[in-house]
C-alpha cells in the first residue's frame, strides 16, 4: 500500500479531532509529497538539518503543512529550528524555553511549544519528571516568556513495555494533562495532548490523545538510506 493510501485510511479511522502528525524521519521528499498530496497537514522531523533539506526539496508544496520538530533541539540549532517549525514538541524545561524565547523576540514571532514529559522516568530520555507540580513548574516558567506560547504536552511512551504498562503511562499522561488544565493558573492555553506512535496510536487515543505522531504505520518499515 502507498504511504498515501495508508495515510488516507487511518485518517478515515481517527476521530476528526485527533490530529496526526507525520513523522518524516529518514523518508524521501518524494515520500512526503506524496502524504501532503493525500491531505496530510501536519509533519514532524527529528533534525533540524533534515527538515532544512526536505523543506528545500519540496519547495512551496512545504508551506501547505504545519511543521514540528519532535526531535531534541540544541540550542545552536534553535535559529535555524525557528525559520522550519511551526511547533516545538520537545520543550524538556525552562532552560530551552529561555533560549527559545530569546531567539523567537529577535524573530518577532511567537513560538508554539508543547512540553515534553518523560512518563516513565527512564534514565536515557529527556523530559520534564512525570509529576503535575513539575509539569506545572515548567508551564508557570514558559508561561512568564512572552514569545513562547505553551500549547500543549507530549510525551514518548517506553519502549518495549508490555501494553498494559504503556496503557498505564498513557493514562497517567492524561491525568497529568488535566490537572495542569484545570488547576494551574497557566494551564488554560493547553489543548493538545501529544502520545501513541504506529505500535500505540488506537490505545494513546482511547486514553485521551488528541495528537498522534505516525511513522512506519504510514509510510512503511523505516530503513537509514
Ligand atoms: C519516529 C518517531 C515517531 C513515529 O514512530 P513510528 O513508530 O514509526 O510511528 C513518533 N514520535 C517521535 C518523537 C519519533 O521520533
Amino acid at each position: 500500500m502507498s504511504a498515501g493510501t495508508a495515510y488516507e485510511r487511518i485518517r478515515r479511522e481517527l476521530p476528526e479531532t485527533v490530529t496526526i502528525v507525520l513523522a518524516a524521519k529518514w523518508r524521501t521528499p518524494e515520500e512526503v509529497r506524496e502524504v501532503i498530496a493525500a491531505g496530510a497537514t501536519d509533519i514532524g522531523e527529528n533534525y533540524v538539518q533534515e527538515a532544512d533539506r526536505m523543506a528545500a526539496a519540496l519547495g512551496p508544496e512545504a508551506t501547505r503543512v504545519r511543521w514540528h520538530m519532535i526531535g531534541a533541539l540544541q540550542t545552536n540549532k534553535i535559529t535555524r529550528a525557528l525559520r522550519l517549525f511551526d511547533v516545538v514538541q520537545t520543550v524538556d524545561g525552562a532552560e530551552l524555553a529561555v533560549a527559545l524565547n530569546r531567539r523567537a523576540a529577535a524573530a518577532g514571532s511567537v513560538l508554539p511549544v508543547f512540553i515534553e514529559v518523560n512518563i516513565a522516568g527512564e534514565d536515557n530520555k529527556s523530559g520534564c519528571a512525570p509529576e503535575a507540580e513539575a509539569v506545572a513548574g515548567v508551564l508557570a516558567e514558559i508561561s512568564a516568556l512572552p514569545h513562547v506560547r505553551a500549547e500543549g504536552l507530549m510525551t514518548m511512551g517506553p519502549a518495549g513495555v508490555a501494553q498494559d504498562v504503556l496503557r498505564k503511562c498513557f493514562r497517567t499522561m492524561r491525568r497529568i494533562y488535566e490537572t495542569v488544565r484545570h488547576e494551574a493558573p497557566a494551564g488554560a492555553a493547553l489543548q493538545t495532548l501529544s502520545m501513541g506512535m504506529s505500535d500505540s496510536y488506537r490505545m494513546a487515543i482511547d486514553e485521551g490523545a488528541t495528537m498522534v505522531r505516525l511513522g512506519s504505520v504510514v509510510f512503511g518499515p523505516r530503513c537509514r538510506s
